[in-house]
């Protein structure tokens, strides 16, 4: 993998063009100019585990990447936002339920499509109010049997958690 890939070409405090600087044995862009260092770290996301009796609470993503996919409530944390508060945010946007963070299922690593490395915080949620009902970025939602799942189920992270819930049959798309 090219570490490098997301580096900006250009220093963003003084415009002067970035360098590379092995720090440790890893490759950082600096800026030879400002001494600015560009950190790259996987984006944070939060994604939430909803049950009925067998049953999980799956959405269907309405845009790229993975558009027509299903996957748990889940997306980015805003700047300062708290990890449970986001998870717990993007279902009630995503599914119009409101729900109370209740434990912590896993942190796990993934990518986003094309190449964006993403740490994922797996929460277990319970429901305390609203309709069930898509919205935002989710083309759809609903409650599917663990052994019924609906398919594509985008993003090994969340096959994962699926399969940790004891779902056998978790289909990705042909690749
Ligand atoms: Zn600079």
């Amino acid at each position: 993998m090219d570490r490098l890939r997301h580096a900006y070409p250009l220093c963003p405090q003084c415009g002067a063009a970035m360098g590379r600087r092995e720090e440790g044995g890893v490759p950082r862009p600096v800026c030879p100019a400002c001494g600015f260092i560009q950190y790259l770290n996987p984006s944070p996301a939060a994604a939430v585990i909803l049950r009925r009796g067998d049953e999980v609470c799956l959405v269907k993503r309405k845009f790229p990447p993975k558009a027509g996919q299903w996957t748990l409530p889940a997306g980015f944390l805003e700047y300062d936002e708290d990890v449970a508060e986001a998870a717990a945010r993007e279902a009630l946007e995503e599914t119009g339920l409101e729900v109370r963070i209740t434990g912590q299922h896993a942190a796990l690593s993934g990518m986003l499509p094309p190449d964006r490395p993403v740490l994922l915080i797996v929460f277990h949620g319970e429901v305390i109010g609203g309709e069930l009902q898509a919205g935002d970025d989710a083309a759809e939602a609903g409650w599917f049997a663990l052994d019924d799942l609906p398919g594509p189920i985008a993003f090994s992270t969340h096959r994962r958690v699926l399969r940790d819930l004891g779902a056998r049959d978790v289909s990705k798309e042909p690749s």
